[in-house]
């Protein structure tokens, strides 16, 4: 969805350009808010969103609308609990992945990432602009929340592996650390999905208690170290080809925001969002290669596992589509605007890619 109508749907139209100067004075009263992260400091790029916006948010109203980041746990837990604090009023915001919250209603993941859902292109396209925004919006305000993109790792790996996996027979009872909605779909082929926070996972691995674990990509994952208890490093996350984050307000506290500051609280997110893309892509190339000479072993799944889990993944929508009409509604718009991008993107975009990659391996580059 563009700004303009973003805005618009949000009830300002044009009273934002009503100047007299009475409204300026209320256009930029001076306003401390509280923001709380999903995630740790440690995780510089996804924390760092939060970091950025608020910066921006800060330095366009001069000073007046202040937000004070916090990581997770120093006044609220991470995870879910960061949406529940922003619905609450705990707090007036937080940065999260959406899908954190799919055990309340499945229908929260589409923001982030599904299963074989849209990469970051894709993704971004569909919530500016294909109406994805407005559509997720409809579905927060029955939690009492307001979101807006606010970043996106790219396609995540399909995380580190203690043994090979071949075969969707070598899937069964592995137990695997992995988020939520994915968790759902390995299941339907035997993975036992457990969630463990992040600096849980390390020593879970190196016991023998979970076989595997995925977590984000390169640049996150080698600061865990997990290369060293589970050599094998497999890719792509299917769960995850686009991972987008979002800001998410409390509703009551984003509607009483004049409309200059909304204004800037979604350019803010938008450049957070773009932000945090291009840091994955410059940090993940040197990542990869220092995991690999440490002693990862790249493998990618199997052509085998991908269709089964693709099929795990369409039944699983089917399934809960039967009983959720916001899930279902909001999966038949992304699964529209899909095949829209996957038809385009193969034309130009891929053979593109895939003429440079020759180039890559042949060293030509
Ligand atoms: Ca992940």
């Amino acid at each position: 969805m563009q700004r303009r109508e973003f805005l618009k749907a949000a009830g300002l139209g044009a009273a934002g350009t009503a100047l007299a100067a009475p409204a300026i004075a209320q256009g930029a009263p001076e306003l401390k808010w509280r923001l709380t992260s999903s995630f740790p400091k440690a995780l510089d790029t996804i924390y760092g969103a939060a970091e950025t916006f608020a910066k921006y948010i800060r330095e366009g109203s001069d000073g007046k609308f202040d937000i004070q980041v916090f990581a997770a746990g120093e006044i609220v837990p991470g995870g879910a609990a960061a949406a529940d604090a922003a619905a609450a009023g705990t707090v007036e915001m937080c940065h999260t992945a959406s899908y954190y919250n799919w055990g309340k209603d499945p229908t929260f993941a589409f923001a982030t990432a599904v299963p074989f859902g849209l990469n970051s292109r894709m993704q971004n396209a569909w919530m500016y602009f294909g109406g994805g925004i407005e559509l997720m919006n409809e579905f927060y305000a029955k939690h009492g929340l307001v979101g807006l993109p606010g970043g996106n790792t790219g396609a995540q790996m399909g995380g580190w592996f203690r043994k090979e996996i071949n075969t969707v027979e070598d899937l069964k009872g592995v137990k695997m650390r992995i988020g939520g909605f994915g968790g759902k779909v390995a299941s339907k082929l035997g993975v036992v999905p457990q969630m463990i926070p992040g600096g849980d996972i390390y020593p879970a691995l190196e016991k023998g208690t979970i076989d595997a674990t995925e977590w984000v990509g390169p640049y996150d994952d080698e600061k865990l170290g997990f290369f060293k208890v589970a050599p094998y490093y497999y890719y792509p996350g299917w769960w995850e080809g686009g991972a987008m984050l979002h800001f998410m307000f409390n509703q009551a506290k984003y509607n009483e925001l004049p409309p200059a500051y909304k204004s800037l609280v979604f350019t803010a997110a938008q450049a957070a969002n773009s932000d945090m893309q291009a840091k994955y892509d410059a940090f993940n190339p040197a990542a990869i290669k220092r995991l690999v000479a440490g002693g990862a072993q790249l493998r990618p799944f199997s052509q085998e596992i991908m269709d089964a889990c693709f099929k795990a993944a369409v039944e699983t929508y089917d399934e809960i589509s039967a009983t959720n009409a916001d899930f279902k509604k909001v999966y038949e718009a992304m699964k529209a605007y899909r095949a829209e991008e996957y038809l385009w993107f193969q034309v130009s975009e891929a053979t593109y890619d895939n003429f440079m990659f020759g180039k890559q391996r042949a060293g030509e580059l």
